[in-house]
């Protein structure tokens, strides 16, 4: 089965990526786009860049320690993606090969000398995803022997020693490895290096030794800390290790890490990481809107986790994440036109950014970058993409669990249904029996969506006096919706969030329909977020909206927001803008913006005004996943609430 994660036991199975096919829609049409556009652009500029060229040998080496890695990902988008470009590229990733099983293009001649920054391992574990993906999707060929031989030497040289590698990463893949070839070998190293980590393995640096999580064993940790990217990853690794070895312990300890994670250290967005110096999450609560850093990577490797812990547990929560996340970072990483991202994804720039150069080696500012210095998010972007069915649906032992709604044709647990829905601008989601069949299908209704609605019954009126009966699923409302549908009227229940679902024999034609309430809501910040006290934001189904102010437009600096309800409008291509009413002030700088008398605090000097406060602004917002498209500007998520 072609899917980038198959444990071999959890609450619920992938049903593998050719199971679930995309039609045009909110990722249908991404998902093309990638394919199409992005996997192009991202082979164009590491050949520009040298990188690839480092294969062949050219001198001299061009691209930082890892930049290896971002050709492993790039091929593995196009193994998912089954693109025309990867078996030239994957030829030269071979030929670079030394006899040993040896492969990375920095360190070659002197290997394994610093393992705290060298990122060799990290290097192997994407080619060892990239193997997979070529293994799963196509087959054995040269490729994937190399990729056996690397990974072999790998576990020859690091099996018995107490050494593991800077940036966690090679764990999850040797376990995917080990389920894709059953060699238990590379389950046991992916063990070790998880177990030796924070004993430590590790040596001083200057970020501390939580940076790269070896400042205690992942059993002990009660968050996720320190880089983000590293601790997402080591995260994933250890449910891959936890669901293959059976290790119950280990898997709660990583469930407990996210949930504290997701209570206090994650941003509206999904986004995680709060600190720049070192892209790190902050410590509880400290999730400042500007300076937020919420790494594109971040957001990937959140939904990676994510969508471990669902297989395992099967527990809705999971789901929910993911999709905050792929809407709201993933989503946003990538321009509309698949050619340019986002590094970092903060919830306010203040000023909107300088048309930079071509790369953006400051990876921030506000506008998106065709490529980075560090561009490991536009090829983490790539494979996401080419691999995005996977995280659509999934099997569970009554039937088919589809957790994200989106057109698609998905086959799976005995049923094969297409799913019609124009979310998330519209929140109707019909799915419908492309055959008959027998089983329970469950939908997700997300948590913001109180007062949904669950219909199902035949589409058109019955063909024949012994239609079979359906009964109604888990929902205790359902009960009543049991009710003799061997009449097969339609019937419609409410739907709770989580998991609404349907089960019975299933006739071709058969449709039910999830109606979720889409009208927009305020929603506020927990009181200890101390940077956005006092502010509210926007969302509308699974969407976080953002005020957008080009140059030349009224500031975002100093407004206040009325808290009455957004009035929605719908552009031409199904696109849903809000508008709020606002107050936008524009003061003078005062000599001190602090001040003893509390009455003053927080209020425009109007003394100072430039312009006389514009009242009942009509304040447009944004998707935040769309914001920038249009050029720079200035953006804000959190919008400081009037009284
Ligand atoms: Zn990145």
């Amino acid at each position: 089965m072609a899917d980038p994660v198959l444990p071999s036991s959890g609450a619920l199975s992938p049903l593998g990526l050719d199971a679930v096919r995309l039609a045009p829609g909110f990722w249908g049409d991404r998902v093309a786009l990638n394919r199409e556009v992005t996997i192009a652009h991202c082979l164009d500029w590491m050949e520009r860049e040298g990188w690839i060229g480092n294969f062949r040998g050219a001198l001299p080496r061009r691209g930082r320690e890892f930049s290896d890695s971002e050709i492993y990902k790039l091929l593995e988008a196009m193994a998912w993606a089954d693109h025309p470009g990867f078996a030239e590229l994957a030829q030269t990733v071979v030929q670079a090969q030394e006899g040993d099983g040896y492969l990375n293009t920095r360190w070659s001649g002197s290997r394994y000398v610093d393992l705290e920054w060298g990122h060799e391992l990290y290097c192997y574990g994407h080619l060892i995803q990239a193997g997979v993906a070529r293994l799963r999707a196509h087959g054995e060929d040269a490729f994937t022997e190399a990729v056996r031989k690397a990974a072999d030497h790998v576990c020859r040289r690091f099996t018995d020693t107490t050494e593991t590698c800077g940036h966690p990463e090679l764990e999850m893949a040797l376990v995917e490895l080990y389920r894709a070839t059953g060699a238990e070998r590379y389950l046991e190293l992916a063990r070790r290096l998880l177990e030796r980590r924070g004993l430590p393995a590790l040596g001083p640096i200057p970020f501390g030794a939580a940076y790269f999580q070896d400042d205690l064993p992942v059993r002990q940790a009660t968050a996720l800390r320190g880089h983000a990217v590293r601790a997402l990853y080591l995260a994933c690794g250890a449910v891959d290790v936890a669901v293959e070895s059976g290790d119950e312990e280990l898997l709660k300890a990583v469930e407990s890490q996210w949930e504290r994670t997701v209570a206090r250290r994650t941003h509206l967005t999904g986004g995680m990481g709060s600190r720049h110096a070192d892209e790190a999450f902050g410590e509880d609560f400290e999730l400042p809107p500007d300076r937020a850093y919420a790494e594109t990577c971040a957001g990937i490797a959140s939904i990676m986790l994510s969508h471990r812990l669902l297989l395992a547990t099967g527990d809705v929560r999971y789901a929910e994440l993911a999709e905050r996340t792929l809407y709201n970072v993933l989503a946003t990483g990538v321009a509309l036109d698949g050619r340019s991202f986002f590094y970092s994804n903060p919830l306010q720039v203040r000023v909107p950014a300088q048309p930079s150069q071509e790369i953006n080696l400051g990876h921030s500012g506000g506008l998106r970058s065709p490529w980075f210095a560090v561009s490991c998010c536009p090829s983490n972007i790539a494979r996401t993409f080419a691999s995005l069915g996977s995280y659509l649906a999934a099997a569970d032992p009554s039937g088919l669990r589809i957790h994200h709604h989106t057109p698609a044709v998905i086959e799976g647990a005995g049923l094969r249904v297409a799913v019609e829905t124009g979310y998330p601008w519209s929140g109707g989601v019909a799915v419908r029996m492309l055959a008959d069949g027998h089983g329970r299908l469950s939908l997700r209704v997300p948590a913001w969506a109180e007062g949904a609605t669950l219909g199902y019954g035949p589409a058109a009126p019955p063909q024949g006096p012994d239609a079979p009966a359906q009964g109604a699923g888990a929902s205790p409302q359902g009960a009543h919706a049991a009710t003799d549908v061997a009449a097969r009227t339609r019937v419609v229940r409410e739907a709770t969030p989580g998991y609404a679902a349907v089960e019975g024999e299933w006739r071709e034609g058969d449709v039910v329909v999830l109606d979720l309430p889409m009208a927009p809501r305020w929603t506020f910040p927990d009181r200890r977020v101390d940077a956005l006290r006092g502010s509210a934001a926007v969302e509308r189904g699974p969407l976080v909206y953002c005020a957008e102010s080009a140059a030349g437009e009224p500031s975002l600096t100093d407004l206040s927001a009325r808290l009455t309800p957004p009035a929605e409008r719908t552009g031409p291509s199904g696109v849903v803008e809000l508008e709020i009413e606002a107050e936008l002030t524009l003061s003078d700088t005062a000599g001190w913006p602090y001040t003893s008398r509390p009455e003053t605090a927080g209020r425009p000097d109007t003394s100072r005004l430039e312009t006389p406060p514009a009242s009942g602004t009509r304040l447009r917002l944004v998707p935040y996943h769309r914001w920038g498209n249009a050029g720079p500007a200035a953006m804000r998520v959190w919008l400081p609430a009037a009284d």
